[in-house]
């Protein structure tokens, strides 16, 4: 086998964006309609990825520690929420419009900023103006002012908005951390570079609420913690980098902020972020509710607003990522191969299972047997008994399947089936009890 080594800049996103198509992993939103911009739909294999990163986030977040409190807030928020948190004034991207072509791009991602990327003229920019990117609709069968609302374009301000709740049935001891998974609506300028930038996806946040005095040290710790994270999802650590947000282009409410960024097919680009938000929400929220949002420390008269730790995790880019870390090519006995070396923990399938032969009865019947008790156990096990062995492997191979379980006449003899491993390809013969 010749191996091919997978550095993450040889990496086409077309060929991801073909691949998570034509095997069932993202396609166009509304694709038969001609699509709706910036929005993409989860296939069989997408949905089964995108559910064990957001699942493996969950355990190692929320239910692994002793620590934090998990939340699942309504998407539609009084409107109140969005002007406390800043959100109806700043929350903004900078449009220009070109008047020659009429189209519209978002000043800061130019790569020339007076040139059209649509049309190629040069200079026909005015002045940017700015767009809010909040989608805006009403509540109930009336449209007037008190019933608007919208789309949330953030998790964080639903965690906000329950850490009274939260304190009040849990009374945790400081530091703690409320966490969301969920979905986020922004009305992107330009949404592009496939499930990157969409006007709908998903973020996994925690807010983590600690004593101003101390949050340095758990801004180091959050440093460590989303470093585990991105190993576990197996990304290459030479693939993540630190960039600390200088003020000028931090947002509105941080003090502190270090932007993951990854090396994605489309260049260096922010993964996920890491702010200090400091006591900015529940301070807003305090002002504008009227309802205190101190916390005393247990035990002493000691109260304080909590200042806010805040790693805020898009499932979209964390899912790219690990489509550009296992995307993989190399040769077996001449044939060019493609395959996904997701980790095991992520891999939509973990088993595929065939009768060598499917034409004998007595071999199908014993891969079913062997089939029902392996999905028993795992779940995400695959029948497949189309074409040849060869070709079997191969589409297995693409969709990152770890290992393929091929029932044959020795199997009748001595209950023993080969396993084909994805990566290296190498088969062995193992006991089915050991199996299952
Ligand atoms: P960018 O500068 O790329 O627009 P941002 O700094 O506005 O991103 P945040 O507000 O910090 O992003 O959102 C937190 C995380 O949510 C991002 O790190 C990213 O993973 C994800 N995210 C934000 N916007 C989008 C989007 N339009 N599509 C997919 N994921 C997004």
């Amino acid at each position: 086998m010749q191996e091919v080594e997978n550095s993450m800049s040889d990496v086409k996103l077309d060929d991801i964006v073909s691949l998570a198509k034509r095997r069932g992993f993202i396609y166009q939103g509304s694709d038969v309609y001609g699509g709706l911009s910036g929005t993409w739909d989860y296939g069989p294999l997408g949905v089964a990825l995108k559910r064990n990163i957001m699942q493996l986030w969950w355990k190692m977040f929320v239910d692994g520690r002793d620590d934090m409190y998990g939340v699942d807030a309504a998407i539609l928020m009084n409107q109140k929420v969005w002007q406390a948190s800043g959100h109806v004034d700043t929350f903004t991207d900078p449009l220009v419009e070109c008047s020659n072509c009429h189209a519209r791009h978002r000043a800061d991602k130019l790569e020339d900023p007076n040139k059209c990327p649509a049309c190629g003229m040069s200079g026909t920019f005015g002045e940017p103006k700015q767009f809010n990117m909040m989608f805006k609709t009403n509540v109930g069968p009336v449209a007037d002012e008190s019933s608007i609302s919208y789309l949330r374009p953030e998790t964080a301000q639903g965690i906000f908005t329950n850490y009274k709740n939260v304190v009040d049935s849990f009374y945790p001891d400081l530091p703690f951390g409320i966490a969301q998974q969920g979905k986020a609506f922004r009305n992107e300028i330009s949404p592009r570079d496939f499930i990157f930038r969409s006007r709908e996806f998903e973020q996994m946040e925690i807010e983590y609420f600690v004593d101003p005095e101390h949050w340095e040290e758990a801004f180091e710790q959050w440093v460590a913690q989303c470093k585990e994270w991105f190993t576990v999802l197996g990304l290459p650590a030479e693939s993540v980098h630190e960039l600390e947000v200088p003020e000028d282009d931090r947002a509105h409410y941080s003090k502190r902020t270090i932007d993951f960024e990854f090396d994605f097919p489309i260049g260096r680009e922010e993964l996920m972020g890491l702010a200090y938000r400091t006591d900015f929400d529940l301070g807003n929220i305090q002002r504008v509710s009227g309802k205190s949002m101190e916390y005393t420390v247990k035990g002493t008269n000691n109260r304080f607003v909590p200042h806010v730790i805040e790693p805020s995790f898009g499932v979209e880019r964390a899912l790219m990522a690990v489509l550009a870390s296992a995307y993989r090519e190399d040769e077996q006995n001449g044939d060019k191969r493609t395959y996904l070396a997701f980790p095991e923990h992520l891999a939509p399938v973990k088993f595929a299972v065939s009768p060598l032969l499917k034409n004998k009865p007595e071999l199908v019947e014993k891969a079913r047997e062997v089939y029902r008790a392996l999905k028993a156990k795992h779940g995400a096990v695959m029948w497949d008994d189309n074409g040849n062995i060869g070709k079997r492997y191969r589409r297995q191979d693409e969709i990152g399947t770890p290992h393929c379980v091929v029932i044959d006449f020795q199997t009748l003899e001595d209950n023993t089936v080969t396993v084909r491993e994805r990566d290296t390809t190498e088969q062995s013969r193992v006991a089915i009890n050991e199996l299952v």
